[in-house]
C-alpha cells in the first residue's frame, strides 16, 4: 500500500507534507548522496526522551525532516503520578498533547511503530503505512515483563495494578485504595533492578500512607522488596518514622521479601518465605525496553538496549540511536530527568554526525525528587559522562538526612518547578 494513502490526515497531527515527503525519498542511497536533500530523522516514542529529542532536532537544524511516531494523542506523565494515586492531584495535571511539537515543524504520526527493517531503514506502522529514515531514534520507554512473575499477566494487572505506566492503571489503584476499608493492608511488590525510577515505589508507599493516615488510620502498607537497599533509603526511612510511625513495613530481599508468584483470584502475593493476602496489591513486575526496541534488534538478552554513550548509537543496529528508559549504559538512571537530557544530547550528536562532525562529549545532568507528603520532599541529583564506554556518575548530591522542615518544603516547591520546566521543555 502506498504510504501517501496510508498516512491519513486523521493520524498525522500536523506537518503531513513533511512526513509524506520523508517517506517517499529513496532509502538506500549511500550517505553522501543526501548532501542536497534534508536528512530524515525519525523518533519512535513521544515520551520525555523522544519528544525532547524531536523538538531539539528541529531547533538545532530547522532543515531536518523530523518525524515523531507515537500511538497516543495525549501523553500521561509518570512523575507526580503517585500523587494522583494518593488523591492529591488529578490525572489531567499529568497530561500533555503534541500540538506544540507539531507546530514547531515536527511531523507527528499518531500510530504505533510495529516493525523496523534496519537494512532498508524502514519503519512499519500499525495501520500498514511505513516511514523511511536516515537516522532513527528509539525512545519507547519500558514494557512490563508479563512472563517474568508467575500469575502476573495483563489480566492480573487489572486486579493488582502496577501503575508503572501512568493512565488507567493509576486511576485503578487510586480507586482501589479509596474503596478499601479502614484496617486493610496495601501491599507493594517491588522488583529487582534495573527498573524505571528506582525510588518511585517508596514514594508511592509514602504518599499512600499520607492518604491512609488521614482517611483510614488503622490501615497498613507492606513493601515486599526484591532488593536489600534502595535509593535514598535513609531519607525515606527517617520520613516514615517522623510522618507515618508504625504504618509502613518493608521486608527486604534477605528477609524473604522477593515476590515469586501472585494469585490475583485471592489477591495473594507469594514470597520465598510466606504468603501475604492484600486488600489492595500494587505489583510492579520486572521490566524491559519497549517491545519495538526488541523488534528492531536493538535490545540484548537482558531486554535493554546497549548504547555508545557518546552519541547514543545502538551497539547492535546501525543508524539507530536509543535513549531514555529503553537504553542501558552504566550508572545512568531510568528517569524522566535523564531521558530528557539524553533526548537533547542525542539530538546534538545526530546533528553533528549528519554534518560530518565528531559528537561532543555529553554531560548529562539529572535531578530526582521524592515527595513523601505535601510540602515534604527530598532529592538526588547527578552528573553523568561517558567513561570507558559507559555513562558514569561523575558528581552527585543528595538532600541531608537531618534537614529541618523548611528545607523539605523548599524541595517540594523545587519538585513542582522541576516538573513544570521539564514538561514545558519536552511538550511545549
Ligand atoms: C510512579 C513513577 C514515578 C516517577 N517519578 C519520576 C520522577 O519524579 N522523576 C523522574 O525523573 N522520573 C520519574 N519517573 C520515571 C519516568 O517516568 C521515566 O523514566 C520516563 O518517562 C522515561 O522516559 P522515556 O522517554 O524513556 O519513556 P516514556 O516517557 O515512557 O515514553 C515512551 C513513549 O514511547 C511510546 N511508545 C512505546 N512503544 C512505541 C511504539 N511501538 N511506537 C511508537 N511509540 C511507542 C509510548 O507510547 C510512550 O509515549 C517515574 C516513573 C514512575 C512509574
Amino acid at each position: 500500500m502506498d504510504v501517501t494513502r496510508r498516512l491519513s490526515r486523521r493520524n498525522v497531527v500536523r506537518g503531513i507534507s513533511a512526513s509524506v515527503a520523508a517517506s517517499v525519498l529513496p532509502s538506500m542511497l549511500p550517505w553522501p548522496s543526501f548532501a542536497q536533500a534534508a536528512a530524515r530523522v525519525v523518533v519512535v516514542g513521544g515520551g520525555f526522551g523522544g519528544a525532547s529529542c524531536a523538538r531539539a532536532l528541529r531547533k538545532l537544524d530547522p532543515k531536518l525532516q523530523v518525524t515523531l511516531i507515537e500511538p497516543g494523542r495525549i501523553f500521561t506523565a509518570c512523575p507526580f503520578s503517585n500523587e494522583v494515586i494518593a488523591g492529591l492531584r488529578e490525572l489531567q495535571a499529568q497530561q500533555f498533547t503534541y500540538d506544540s511539537v507539531a507546530t514547531e515543524g515536527v511531523s507527528v504520526i499518531v500510530q504505533a511503530a510495529t516493525t523496523i527493517d534496519p537494512q532498508v531503514r524502514k519503519i512499519g506502522l500499525a495501520d500498514g503505512g511505513s516511514v523511511n529514515y536516515d537516522r532513527l531514534v528509539l525512545a519507547p520507554g519500558i514494557d512490563l515483563r508479563f512472563d517474568a512473575l508467575p500469575g502476573y499477566d495483563e489480566d492480573a494487572a487489572l486486579k493488582m495494578p502496577h501503575a508503572w505506566k501512568a493512565g488507567e492503571q493509576t486511576i485503578l489503584l487510586r480507586k482501589q485504595i479509596e474503596a478499601m476499608e479502614d484496617g486493610g493492608t496495601v501491599v507493594l511488590a517491588v522488583p529487582a533492578a534495573p527498573l524505571r525510577c528506582p525510588p518511585a515505589p517508596y514514594e508511592r508507599a509514602s504518599l499512600i500512607a499520607h492518604y491512609l493516615k488521614a482517611k483510614k488510620p488503622r490501615s497498613k502498607i507492606l513493601i515486599l522488596d526484591a532488593k536489600d537497599s534502595f535509593s535514598q533509603q535513609k531519607l525515606f526511612e527517617a520520613a516514615w518514622k517522623e510522618l507515618y510511625p508504625g504504618m509502613i513495613e518493608r521486608i527486604a530481599l534477605s528477609q524473604g521479601g522477593r515476590v515469586t508468584s501472585v494469585d490475583p483470584a485471592t489477591n495473594t502475593i507469594i514470597t520465598d518465605f510466606g504468603n501475604y493476602t492484600a486488600q489492595v496489591a500494587s505489583v510492579i513486575p520486572p521490566q524491559k525496553a519497549g517491545r519495538i526496541a526488541e523488534i528492531a534488534g536493538a535490545a540484548d538478552n537482558t531486554g535493554w538496549c546497549p548504547i555508545d554513550p557518546v552519541n547514543f548509537a545502538s551497539k547492535l543496529v546501525p543508524n539507530v540511536h536509543v535513549i531514555g528508559d529503553a537504553a542501558i549504559s552504566g550508572g545512568i538512571p531510568k528517569s524522566a530527568s535523564a531521558a530528557h537530557a539524553q533526548g537533547k544530547a542525542c539530538a546534538a550528536a545526530i546533528v553533528n554526525l549528519l554534518a560530518g562532525k565528531s559528537p561532543e562529549m555529553p554531560r548529562l545532568t539529572g535531578a530526582c525528587y521524592n515527595t513523601v507528603a505535601p510540602g515534604y520532599a527530598f532529592s538526588l541529583s547527578g552528573v553523568y559522562q561517558p567513561r570507558d564506554g559507559q555513562f558514569a556518575e561523575v558528581e552527585s548530591a543528595t538532600s541531608p538526612v537531618n534537614a529541618p522542615r523548611e528545607v523539605r518544603a523548599r524541595e517540594a516547591e523545587a519538585a513542582e518547578n522541576w516538573f513544570k520546566t521539564i514538561t514545558v521543555d519536552a511538550f511545549g
